[in-house]
């Protein structure tokens, strides 16, 4: 059906885990998206079809409003709002489920909670360079959503005959999500084959995708409105745009978690633009950074903020001021492009 990409090894490894383990607790990464809750919401339904009861997703902290009616939200504990309850549900975890990151400092203001914990880790992520703080592996960079991978991992524990209507709701969405509805990163034949399977478990894609893109509040469009108009800025040389959200106007257009998420995407539907640089004063400047065609902006985000990403899709900080930050995006433009020329 669907080509092999995980390594048989690790999967029988998984499989065992889940059986043999009672308690499991699954952790997204900061600022959670559509494939953080998709991927760890499947994990969850399927080791609860399993008949496993001690499941708990945890994530470091609140998720958009847009991804609430995904089913299992509501009993997603998030650690900015009841930390405690969080560190009991680790301390007690036999395996805990890492999806979509790959490194611990992905978890934000949780990190430290892992420390000391008994439980054995397991990661499943599609970024690079995945750090080693887990025990068992499953990195696949070339996959576009975590969501995929753990259809892929479930499909071959050769139980997709469980997998069931909510569990296929949460994939679909998480793969939708992090190819912007199959618009980039979705040419693989495969993600085709595996939304015929969803299909097949009932899903409503239409609907998935209307919950999902067509629940904006008015402040919101209003932001965009202000950010496209406003903050937006072309350098038509370097075929660039750069865009910031000042804190004062986070707090005009009272912004919600995932609000600004699609913003940085915006600029590149302009024929000339290839590279789109979005900055976001919070308690640190946030920087996403997104590109079309060769571009690897995870190289811009790792050289001038320590960030990482993917080739067309990366993210870095910055303590300092807004005007720094883009000060620094500025400066970078001329030498990157350079080095991409040679
Ligand atoms: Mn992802």
């Amino acid at each position: 059906m669907i080509s092999k990409i995980i390594d048989e090894n690790l999967i029988q490894r998984i499989d065992q885990m889940m059986l043999k383990c009672s308690s499991f607790v699954i952790v997204g990464h900061e600022n959670p998206d559509g494939d953080a809750m998709g991927s760890t919401l499947a994990l969850a339904h399927f080791l609860r079809s399993l008949g496993k009861e001690q499941v708990q997703v945890i994530m470091p902290n609140a998720f958009p409003d847009n991804l609430s009616w995904l089913p299992g939200a509501e009993n997603v504990l998030v650690y900015t709002k009841e930390a405690e309850a969080c560190r009991q549900y680790l301390t007690q975890a036999d395996v805990i489920f890492f999806l979509d990151l790959n490194e611990l400092s992905r978890t934000g203001k949780m990190a430290p909670c892992f420390e000391g914990l008994m439980a054995y880790r397991i990661m499943i992520d599609h970024h690079e360079h995945p750090d080693s703080f887990a025990h068992l592996i499953v990195s696949h960079p070339e996959i576009s959503s975590t969501s995929e991978l753990v259809f892929r991992l479930i499909c071959r524990t050769g139980r997709l005959d469980i997998l069931s209507y909510e569990s296929s709701v949460c994939i679909y969405t998480g793969m939708m999500t992090d190819t912007g509805a199959f618009a980039y990163n979705s040419n693989a034949k495969d993600i085709y084959i595996i939304i015929y399977q969803l299909l097949l478990k009932g899903i409503d894609k239409d609907q998935i995708y209307r919950n999902v893109y067509y629940a904006s509040s008015e402040n919101r469009l209003r932001m965009i409105g202000y950010a496209l108009y406003r903050s937006m800025e072309i350098i038509p040389e370097y075929h660039t745009s750069i865009m910031t959200m000042p804190r004062q106007k986070i707090k005009q257009f009272k912004l919600k978690a995932g609000d600004t998420d699609s913003l940085v995407n915006q600029p590149l539907t302009i024929k000339d633009v290839n590279l789109s640089v979005f900055l976001k004063e919070e308690d640190v400047i946030r920087i996403s950074f997104r590109s079309i065609g060769n571009i690897p902006v995870n190289r811009l985000a790792r050289e001038l903020f320590g960030g990482g990403g993917h080739l067309n899709a990366a993210g870095g900080r910055h303590q300092g001021s807004l005007q720094e930050a883009v000060q620094i995006v500025r400066e970078a433009l001329p030498g990157f492009f350079a080095s991409l020329a040679e």
